[in-house]
């Protein structure tokens, strides 16, 4: 066993990091403000750069590297801000990775090359208003009718809703109950009956829109079928990998809180010294230090098991609880240790703490983590309903 880096990791890590803080600070700071998304013109910079898709297969336009080189990536562009990390979360861990995997030729070639390209962003639409936790509630249905699939019903809190060209979305594709009539149907923007609601307004997360999807008779190819019914057990194999995706952007607001904070408490004076001369702070900063390493393991762990592959689910869920967990401690503790200016929104400090919170929500919330922590632990699944 070996936990250092290749020269070739280091290389992709010091090349992603010295993008994401040179060229995007000024535009994390931008997108927050205005909640906008990243230009189109930046992401094809983020494509040209080899930033996207970078564990997508190579014949797909991808790196062809694997999950690790994808986190050491995403943790960098994640300590500048959630939202411009984003598109290389959504490439790379996200709903382009279902296409790639699960998808017949023509819609994966329709759709990868071209996320990887940077040309369009795709989303994941699961959560419904009445299906969120218990997912495979959803009632969102697609029928398949000859070589036409029609889709009706209303999605919740989909992280890219208006802005994206392409849809995942979750839907009851037979009239088996539960998670075996559930399969994925792929929907372009513009689809006639394809409809947003209002912008959510949320805690963080601005920068990455978020709205209800409304569907009313849209009609798309059949070659559209991402997975049919019952193969929900794939999708949820897919998103074991999207779960380390998440715990590395909970690390990155954490190891970047901690990078900023270390270098504020060594400048900001106090009693006439450094604040990191004082006893207390030293504590603070070595118990953040603690829980992002660990976090980082545990994330490098589910990767490394799994490069070319996806992790399993009590890695990937280990990975996120963590970290979802760790993120939420390490932000607070940073703006903390900045007083007033870790709580003033002229810095990026209290920002990383509202995104933090998001990322314990999103992607299957702290708790349910710990129930399929604990399913993996005895070797069934724990029944919610009984
Ligand atoms: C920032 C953000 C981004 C998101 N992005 C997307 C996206 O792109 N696409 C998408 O489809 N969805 C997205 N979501 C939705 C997200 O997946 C759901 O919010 C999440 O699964 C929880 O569902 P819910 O909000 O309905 O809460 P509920 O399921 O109502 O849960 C509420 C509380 O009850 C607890 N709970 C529920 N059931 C159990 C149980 N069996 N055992 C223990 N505790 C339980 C939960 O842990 C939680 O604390 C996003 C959410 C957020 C906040």
């Amino acid at each position: 066993m070996d936990f250092s880096l290749t020269d070739e990791h280091k290389a992709l890590q010091e090349a992603a990091r010295r993008f994401a803080r040179e060229e995007l600070t000024d535009l994390a700071r931008e997108m927050e403000e205005k909640a906008e998304p990243m230009p189109d013109a930046m992401r094809m910079r983020l494509a040209e750069m080899g930033f996207l898709g970078i564990n997508v297969s190579s014949e797909l336009g991808g790196l062809g590297l694997g999950n690790l080189e994808a986190l050491l990536v995403l943790e960098e562009f994640a300590k500048v801000s959630s939202a411009v990390a984003f598109p290389v979360f959504e490439s790379s861990v996200g709903p382009t990775r279902a296409v790639e995997l699960f998808a017949n030729d023509v819609l994966k070639q329709r759709v990868v090359p071209a996320v990887c390209r940077g040309e369009i962003v795709v989303a994941v639409a699961m959560s419904e208003p009445g299906a969120g936790t218990a997912l495979t509630d959803l009632r969102a249905r697609a029928e398949v009718r000859g070589d036409t699939v029609v889709l009706n019903g209303t999605k919740r809190w989909c992280s890219g809703a208006g802005h994206s060209d392409g849809y995942v979305i979750y839907c009851r594709m037979s009239d088996d109950p539960g998670a075996r009539g559930v399969g994925a149907v792929y929907v372009e923007k513009g689809t006639p009956g394809l409809g947003f609601g209002k912008p959510e307004s949320l805690m963080g997360f601005r920068g990455i829109p978020s709205a209800d999807i409304y569907l009313d008779n849209v009609e798309v190819p059949a070659e559209n079928v991402v997975v049919p019914a019952g193969g929900f057990r794939k999708l949820m194999e897919a998103f074991d990998l999207e779960r380390c995706g998440n715990a590395t952007m909970s690390l990155g607001q954490a190891s970047g809180a901690l990078e900023d904070v270390l270098a504020y408490v060594q400048e900001r004076e106090q009693f006439g010294k450094p604040l990191v001369e004082f006893q207390a702070v030293q504590m603070k900063l070595a118990e953040m230090a603690m829980r992002v390493e660990a976090a980082r393991l545990l994330i490098w762990r589910a990767a490394v098991n799994a490069q070319q592959g996806l992790p399993s689910i009590f890695d990937s869920s280990v990975a996120k609880c963590f970290s979802n967990e760790m993120v939420r401690e390490v932000t607070g503790a940073a703006v903390q240790l900045m007083g007033g200016y870790g709580y003033s929104n002229d810095y990026p400090m209290e920002r990383r703490l509202r995104d933090a919170w998001g990322w314990g929500i999103a992607g299957g919330t702290i708790d349910i983590q710990k129930v399929n922590i604990a399913s993996a632990m005895v070797g069934r699944r724990f029944d919610q309903r009984r």
